[in-house]
């Protein structure tokens, strides 16, 4: 079989590049190993960004009645609560099987061709051959099959850099247990080093995990029992799932002309927040729309300039996040960041907004730099 265009991961990245690609007319193909639905190991933190990026790419609104939304959030440092935060813009917490079947379903009924549970066995710039045998073929190839992309393998010899990569752990604690609707929505800045821990309630389980960078968190599962007790859970309640995620180590180059790479595996995840599903989509939608262009103009291989140069605003408010990141997750300047954050309004109102994605990285580095010379004196003092 022919193809346009080739896309190989459904999650949120390619489910929204074939969705994008297929309501413009063109043949896709949308593959993926596993069979959905299927659940991938997440937070399930679906921000107000990701959800104007749902209805903008799929056409209507995710069905929220499936979601947990929540207008407050409490704030932890090293077993002492910073802030509680009440009315603040809307957080909804998904499991990621219905969000991501969803996503799925519209891509189908866009029109892409459903190649999901078949295992790929080789890939080339413009085939895929599965291991039962059959091969497709596409003009452009989109990899957005996650963190341990086969196609950034491909093209680059390794789907990460192992230095600069995140690692998160989970657990999904049981209604049993504890009952998700009295927990509040939680974060815990020094529940890992360069990253933070999280206790997001679910309609039927809190998702509680600790995620960041996974050099300088060697023992993460020390760091995830330490969080699980401090929350008063037992840490044997059930067995820790681990998987890592891209924490801001973005791809400058995504791809080679008719090859592009998209969400995780282009390393598209907010290096602070580790919101990635928002930029998954985001950059799935652009990468969709580079490969219609180019094919508009019969230049398959031109795809990757065009899809380069649409992704700049992102690429810049990434590389921002990752400057400012070292201010508030670096050892020596995080408690001079987090007293800042227990006194700041702005800073704090700032922060939830960028969650929100009503602002973006730009005005929340303009409120906190403004305090920079602040955390110094405060950082000296100590
Ligand atoms: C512990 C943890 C918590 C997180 N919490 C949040 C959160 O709360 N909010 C948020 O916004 N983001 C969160 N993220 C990040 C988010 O999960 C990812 O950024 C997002 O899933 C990326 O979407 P994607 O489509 O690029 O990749 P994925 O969602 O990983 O989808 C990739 C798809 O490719 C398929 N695939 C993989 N390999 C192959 C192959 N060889 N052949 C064919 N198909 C293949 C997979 O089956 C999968 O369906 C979290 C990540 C982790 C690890």
């Amino acid at each position: 079989m022919n193809f346009d265009i080739i896309v190989i991961g459904a999650g949120p990245a390619g489910s929204a590049a074939a969705t994008w690609a297929a309501r413009q007319g063109r043949q896709v193909a949308l593959v993926d190993k596993a069979a959905f639905p299927r659940n991938k190991l997440c937070g399930g933190l679906f921000t107000e960004r990701s959800r104007s990026y749902y209805t903008e790419i799929f056409g209507q609104d995710f069905d929220l009645s499936k979601v947990v939304t929540r207008s407050d959030i409490a704030f932890w440092y090293q077993s002492n609560e910073l802030a509680v935060l009440h009315n603040i813009p809307p957080l909804h917490l998904t499991m990621r099987l219905p969000l991501d079947y969803a996503m799925f379903q519209h891509a189908i009924t866009a029109g892409a061709a459903d190649y999901t549970d078949c295992p790929i066995a080789e890939i080339t710039d413009k085939t895929v051959t599965f291991r039962d045998g059959r091969t497709i073929s596409g003009a452009v190839l989109i990899g957005t099959d996650g963190v341990n992309s086969v196609v950034a393998r491909y093209l680059f010899g390794a789907p990460f850099n192992k230095r600069t990569i995140g690692f998160g752990l989970e657990i999904e604690v049981p209604e049993t247990i504890q009952k998700p609707e009295v927990q509040p929505l939680r974060i815990d800045f020094a529940a890992a080093t360069w990253g933070y821990g999280w206790s997001f309630p679910k309609h039927a389980s809190t998702t509680v995990g600790v995620g960041g960078l996974h050099q300088p968190n060697p023992h993460m599962k020390e760091h995830m029992t330490a969080y699980l007790e401090s929350l008063g859970l037992d840490p044997t309640v059930a067995r820790f799932k681990g998987h890592y995620l891209p924490f801001g180590d973005y791809r400058k180059v995504p791809g080679k002309a008719n090859v592009l790479l998209a969400g995780d595996a282009a390393g598209m995840v907010d290096p602070i927040t580790g919101e990635g599903i928002a930029y998954a989509m985001k950059s799935g939608q652009i990468a969709a729309q580079a490969a219609c262009d180019a094919l508009d103009r019969q230049a398959a291989e031109t795809a990757l300039f065009l899809y380069v140069s649409s992704l700049k605003p992102l690429h810049r408010n990434l590389q921002l996040a990752r400057h400012l990141r070292a201010i508030i997750f670096a050892p020596k300047l995080q408690k001079a960041f987090i007293n800042t954050f227990r006194r700041s309004g702005t800073v704090r109102m700032k922060y939830m907004q960028l969650l929100a994605g009503k602002i973006e990285y730009p005005e929340l580095a303009r409120g906190v730099l403004t305090r920079i010379p602040r955390y110094f004196v405060n950082a000296l003092r100590r």
